[in-house]
């Protein structure tokens, strides 16, 4: 009885943790070089700065946006310098606000092809943005010196993209990825879906291309998804940049794709039944 009030007790502290952190204001900070973390306490938007503007990658939710402008202001950049606009992907933890930022900034927004629906859609809780420019995979975006690459990493969203660039470090050059999502969804359907009847596949692809990609700072979405709150404690205690984690990136791909693998044959066992 103990034990499983001690269980509830984690699992709830684990939910509410997690809601609690999801609009927690936290001071914007530099991850490295020229790569900014200016989003909430978990959901993640990062900030290239270049000489001819910034770049931003995803909005969170509308309410989310003031927060997100005291950490750019506070880093001494200006909210009204932002020039492009990118998304993780269609969901609106991470681009609720897209349409809002597009309007107040004049930032051309682009998106990865398949997502481009989700992201003009006006109903309820979508953002109804105008995308400037669709995106393929392997496409990339520059400004101001600063290249990034879009990785298509479908089955999240047909459309959810990885994004990455180099930054240099001193003397080095770091690999930095942003992980768009590999996680199944309570409700996702894997077998026979006819909304979506690839994106088993897609998850398969996009576990092959995650863990082709060179990575250094480990990034993504979500700052659960890298330890992010833990790993910037470190940094304020001191430590070398925490962030610069390949074990971490590697370790993380390899325990969400066999949770999906799991979650696969599960619903392969129980076709219809969704993910919990
Ligand atoms: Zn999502």
């Amino acid at each position: 009885m103990r034990r499983l009030s001690v269980l509830l007790l984690i699992a709830s502290g684990l939910i509410f943790g997690q809601g609690n952190n999801m609009h927690r204001e936290i001071p914007g900070f530099n991850v490295a070089c020229n790569l900014y973390y200016v989003g909430t306490a978990d959901l993640a938007v990062y900030l290239i700065n270049t000489p001819q503007g910034n770049i931003m990658i995803n909005t969170d939710y509308k309410q989310d946006l003031p927060a997100i402008k005291k950490s750019i202001e506070q880093l001494g950049f200006k909210y009204g310098d932002t020039k492009v606009l990118l998304i993780s992907h269609a969901h609106g933890d991470h681009d609720e606000g897209t349409g809002v930022v597009q309007k107040e900034t004049g930032a051309k927004l682009m998106v990865m092809d398949a997502d481009v629906g989700e992201e003009e859609n006006t109903a309820r809780g979508r953002p109804g943005a105008h995308v400037d420019r669709v995106l393929h995979d392997g496409d990339t975006v520059e400004l101001g010196g600063s290249t990034l690459v879009a990785h298509l990493t479908p089955g999240h969203t047909p459309g959810c993209t990885t994004w990455t660039m180099q930054v240099r470090d001193g003397s080095r050059t770091l690999n930095a990825v942003i992980v768009g999502s590999p996680n199944v969804n309570p409700g996702y359907i894997l077998v026979g879906n006819k909304n979506y009847p690839q994106i088993a596949d897609d998850y398969v692809k996009t576990f092959t291309v995650l863990k082709g990609l060179p990575c250094d700072l480990f990034l993504g979405a979500h700052g659960a998804y890298f330890g992010m709150l833990a790993k910037l404690d470190k940094m304020k205690a001191g430590a070398s940049n925490p962030f610069i984690d390949p074990n971490g990136y590697k370790a993380y791909v390899a325990e969400r794709e066999s949770t999906f693998r799991k979650e696969w044959a599960r619903q392969q066992q129980n076709p219809g039944s969704p993910a919990p």
